[in-house]
């Protein structure tokens, strides 16, 4: 039996209590109101869509790409919307090649609780390097990653890339 597995899945699952503030704000939302981007990664702000370092990186360089809407479903997004949001993945890959010069890169989203989404209200796509033979015996057993990097340390060499 082949095992359909997608690194990406396992964003927030050990965090489920994190996602949403006291006061329901979507984390997106809410890193999106404030100015500082280094102190909530952000890597760039566009017209109609904005790139956010994962909280939760499956490796380092783990970006995420979505609508500044608070919106759960690609149909919902206008013309413009996915526009931008193609042309941010496309950069993201990018930058991603540049920085790490990975292997390959995963390019993918999950809409909906039931297909793995962390942050289901918020759309939002995966955008990360891989490394040939990267899935290791803590990710098979504990679904869990050791990451050598800071989100800080990703964020500084990423949007020196982006800019
Ligand atoms: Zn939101």
């Amino acid at each position: 039996m082949e095992t359909m597995w997608a690194p990406w899945r396992s964003e927030y699952i050990n965090n489920n209590n994190d996602t949403e503030k006291p006061n329901n704000i979507c984390v997106f939302c809410d890193a999106l109101t404030t100015t500082d981007d280094h102190e909530r990664h952000i890597i760039y702000r566009g017209e109609y869509a904005f790139v956010i370092l994962n909280k939760f990186p499956y490796n380092n360089g783990h970006m995420l790409v979505m609508p500044k809407r608070h919106i759960s479903r690609p149909d919902m997004m206008t013309d413009q919307e996915r526009y931008e949001i193609m042309n941010l993945i496309v950069k993201a890959q990018i930058v991603l090649y540049q920085v790490y010069n990975p292997h390959g890169v995963n390019i993918g989203a999950n809409i909906g609780e039931a297909a793995g989404a962390g942050i289901a209200q918020h759309m939002h796509f995966h955008v990360l390097p891989r490394w040939n033979a990267d899935a290791n015996f803590m990710t098979t057993v504990a679904n869990t990653r050791v990451i050598p990097e800071s989100l800080d340390e990703t964020w500084v060499k990423i949007r020196k890339a982006w800019n």
